[in-house]
């Protein structure tokens, strides 16, 4: 079996640690307006570009970065600017729907990866594309057998893309889903102004919606289920099946999420393939694996179109329904780099010992720890509280200003 690549999102230098610490072979990420989650994710620019590739070159991963919203003229300029930076800084490919954009890249020899927003669905466009790209990101919407198709048909054609190497076939096995397919909603542009095409989507399918009988105007609230929201799709109890379909890279949505989200979902999906190849992927693992994923950003979890099923499975609440939540306690006022010691000061709450803490840092990513002592302003105790000075051993050089949460049950 070939061991597909793990894709991870990226949408602040945090969640580019958390996905590098947690495994990921490669990581997308967009900056400025012109990528899928530009209302959600300001925090990277273009000045961050360099970075971004420095970083991911230095832990021997690939970077892409996301060129894909429907694009007017008045976008050409940017997109160029874009395109020719990361040629530039060395980021591996950029991922694009627009033909505008194909033509930028290959004026400036940039490698591109078709995005999902290209629909991609059948093995005829992938013959298309393989002109012009190497790495095609399929539609959300088709079955695992359809996939396969694809995948085998590519190696009984010979598909090359413009690298001369096989065609690449990448797939979403984890993340928020959309009512229509692969994003093709008009919803929020047409309630908000606020193009979903153009990543600035208010996400109007999450909402409740009552039923009006015209002729009467009685009013029927549908009971328990948001019937335009889907669950998030979650594929970890198919890892074996996707993986028999050949797939070469799998991609999981969030760069809008938190940081924690990257890293546990990027190290479940890690494990869960290292499983399938190594032969020890079991259901044990899987309901291990399930309960990690649980506790971050989710509203429940269905399989997506894989397994043939025509509707999707409905969401019950608007939001998440993740089994804990992180509340913001204390910021890093030191690090000891010879000694590896943190200090910070508490801000508001308190915690105690064998309190579950959450360290999110700009160069660390996400880190989990639980402390079997606490330190307080230097002298062992059983609580600190606002105003204290906590120190405790962590192995990555942390920075003033990071942040510690203590990771409580979410009960809604
Ligand atoms: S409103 Fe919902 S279905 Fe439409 S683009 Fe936004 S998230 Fe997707």
């Amino acid at each position: 079996m070939k061991k597909p690549e793990l894709l991870a999102p990226v949408g602040s230098f945090e969640s580019l640690h958390a996905a590098i610490r947690a495994g990921a072979d490669a990581i997308y990420f967009g900056v400025e307006q012109l990528n899928m989650r530009t209302k959600s994710v300001p925090t990277i620019t273009i000045d961050d570009l360099e970075e971004i590739a420095n970083v991911c070159k230095s832990h021997n991963i690939k970077a892409f970065l996301t060129l894909n919203t429907v694009m007017y003229d008045h976008d050409m300029q940017l997109g160029r600017k874009i395109v020719r930076k990361c040629k530039e800084v060395g980021i591996d490919a950029i991922i694009a729907s627009d033909f505008a954009v194909f033509e930028m890249c290959r004026s400036e020899d940039m490698p591109l990866h078709i995005s999902t927003q290209a629909n991609v669905s059948n093995i005829e466009s992938v013959s298309f594309f393989s002109s012009m790209a190497d790495v095609i990101v399929l539609a959300r919407e088709l079955t695992v057998k359809q996939v396969a198709h694809i995948t085998s048909e590519i190696k009984r054609r010979n598909l090359r893309g413009k690298s001369g190497e096989l065609m690449k076939i990448e797939t979403f096995v984890h993340g928020a889903l959309c009512m229509a397919v692969s994003g093709k909603c008009y919803m929020s542009l047409h309630e908000k102004n606020a193009s979903a095409n153009r990543g600035a989507c208010v996400q109007n399918c999450r909402r409740p919606y009552k039923v009006t009988d015209l002729e009467t105007g009685n009013e029927m609230v549908i009971d328990n289920e948001y019937i335009m929201s889907p669950k998030d799709l979650c594929t970890i109890h198919i890892m074996d099946e996707l993986i028999r379909a050949d797939i070469d890279v799998f991609k999981i949505e969030g760069r809008s999420k938190s940081a924690e989200y990257v890293y546990t979902t990027t190290k479940c999906y890690r494990e869960a393939i290292d499983a399938v190849i190594d032969g020890t992927y079991s259901e044990e693992k899987v309901d291990g694996w399930m309960d990690e994923l649980s506790k971050v950003y989710n509203r429940g979890f269905w399989e997506g179109y894989y397994l043939g099923r025509k509707l999707g499975e409905w969401s019950s609440i608007p939001g998440s329904i993740a089994k804990e939540k992180k509340v913001f306690i204390a910021r890093c006022t030191k690090y000891y780099p010879k000694i590896k010691i943190a200090e910070f000061l508490i801000e508001t709450g308190q915690i105690t010992p064998k309190d579950s803490l959450l360290v999110l840092g700009r160069n660390t990513g996400s880190d989990s720890i639980t402390l079997e002592t606490l330190v307080v302003n230097g002298h062992p105790n059983d609580v600190a509280t606002k105003g204290d000075k906590i120190t405790f051993p962590f192995e990555l050089p942390l920075k003033e200003g990071d942040k510690l949460y203590k990771l409580i049950e979410n009960h809604g």
